[in-house]
């Protein structure tokens, strides 16, 4: 128990991180290049949060959240998704009195009960945007261009851009009779959470992951044959600014997505490589979700993007993140004396924002150079007794193996001189 971490959590090692830090910093570009900013809110929030805003209906909120109550007997769920604290902050700091829209930003984990699989965790990292506050579907199209220009600047060109309109709540009442019609006569085909939502919400069946209910729903009839002329407008729009972007896309009317709160536009970016949790990144307009949450109506539209199905795609579209470089330089000492200057010249090369480090394990000159080399160090300076008595210090270029001897009062400018700092 002690020494294995909970099913569906896995550590990011050093070896790894810096993938992550790559992606995290371009995703961050990326988004100030759009005029996005950064929030970040709370790893838990009151459940009822999530139960209003995602819908009691989903997977989520039905199977999957970490629910717990505190010391104090509140009901607290850890975040499934970063859209609704998103919202409440929104609401909560009144940043709707603001000029809008509202171009929010951010990296968070997210926690959901499932089945762990490649790509699919308990404990799990998603990339998200969302912007409050405009109804129009230029809107709709940047957002899916921040998620189309961030996997492009990463290297990653054959994903595929599906988009769907959901329509708007009165489109979805035609849409929930026709569709009930349809499953009047296999309810008793459908498996037991589905049977549940014919009433309160058939349309979540479209997204049932259960082989049984897809079996059924095949040729369901489909949202898109019943969305009102306002909605057809703004679908209409948002594939014409699409095209102005010169992004691709495909119209798959399938795409229904797990949130009770969409509306209009829905999308999802596909990656054929990552097997079954194909989907990197899913989104869509959410117009009446700062209303439910108990804000002034405001029209909202987002996406959220795991991190781990994006580090997946990438190691399987052999694209490679530069490895950080080494250190910049490593000192090597000999005795006692030497090594108290060390501690000195390693303290004001640092103050410089100079890479440094010094052995801490009472190695053998030898092993001190071969573990400078494992640093991959830039340089390595020396300092034995034969040096102090001249007031030098040697230092090595490791790259070309040339040596110099540099006075002891002047190694450090030299240093900051040779590399370069931040
Ligand atoms: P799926 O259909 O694969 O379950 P979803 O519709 O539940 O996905 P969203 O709620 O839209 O997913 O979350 C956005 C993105 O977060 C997904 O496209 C995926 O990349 C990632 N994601 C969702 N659930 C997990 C998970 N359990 N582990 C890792 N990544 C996840
Ligand atoms: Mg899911």
């Amino acid at each position: 128990m002690l020494t294995k971490a909970p099913r569906g959590t896995k550590d990011v090692l050093p070896s790894k991180v810096y993938k992550w830090a790559y992606v995290e910093k371009m995703f961050s570009e990326i988004c100030e290049k759009f005029g996005y900013k950064e929030i970040r809110t709370p790893v838990f929030e009151h459940t009822e949060l999530f139960k209003r805003s995602v819908g009691e209906t989903t997977d989520i909120v039905q199977k999957e959240m970490y629910t717990f109550s505190d010391n104090g007997g509140r009901d607290i769920t850890l975040k499934p998704e970063g859209t609704a604290p998103v919202v409440r902050a929104f609401v909560e700091n009144k940043i709707y009195a603001d000029a809008q829209p509202t171009k929010l930003f951010y990296i968070t984990p997210c926690f959901r009960y499932e089945r762990p699989q490649a790509g699919r965790l308990r404990a799990f990292h998603q990339f998200g945007v969302e912007v409050f506050g405009a109804k129009n579907p230029s809107v709709d199209a940047e957002v899916i261009s921040v998620a189309m220009t961030f996997f492009k600047k990463l290297g990653l060109e054959n994903l595929e851009l599906k988009i769907n309109s959901i329509g708007c709540p009165k489109c979805r009442q035609k849409y929930s009779e026709a569709l009930r019609e349809f499953l009047k006569q296999k309810l008793d085909k459908l498996c037991n959470t589905c049977s549940d939502r014919y009433e309160r919400n058939p349309m979540r069946i479209i997204d049932c992951k259960k082989e049984e209910c897809q079996e059924e729903i095949k040729d369901a009839p489909l949202i898109l044959d019943y969305i009102c002329d306002e909605c057809r407008e703004h679908f209409n729009k948002l594939q014409k600014y699409l095209d102005l972007m010169e992004l691709e896309y495909e119209i798959d009317p399938r795409i229904v997505r797990g949130l009770d709160y969409y509306n209009r536009t829905a999308f999802e970016i596909i990656s054929r490589e990552i097997g079954s949790q194909a989907t990197v990144c899913g989104g869509g307009r959410y117009d009446g979700l700062v209303e439910e949450v108990g804000g002034p109506e405001t029209p909202g539209v987002g996406f959220g993007l795991g991190i781990e199905r994006l580090l997946l795609t990438l190691e399987n579209n052999n694209i490679n993140i530069p490895e950080p470089k080494g250190i910049d330089v490593f000192i090597v000492t000999m005795g006692d004396r030497a090594y108290e200057r060390a501690i000195e010249i390693s303290q004001k090369l640092r103050m410089n924002m100079v890479a440094v480090d010094i052995d801490h394990m009472g190695r053998s000159t030898k092993a001190q150079f071969k573990f400078s080399n494992k640093l991959n160090s830039l340089y390595t300076i020396v300092i034995g007794d034969n040096e102090l008595d001249n007031n030098v210090v040697s230092l090595k270029n490791m790259e070309t193996g040339n040596q110099d001897e540099i006075a002891l009062d002047s190694i450090v400018d030299e240093i900051v001189n040779r590399v370069e700092v931040l």
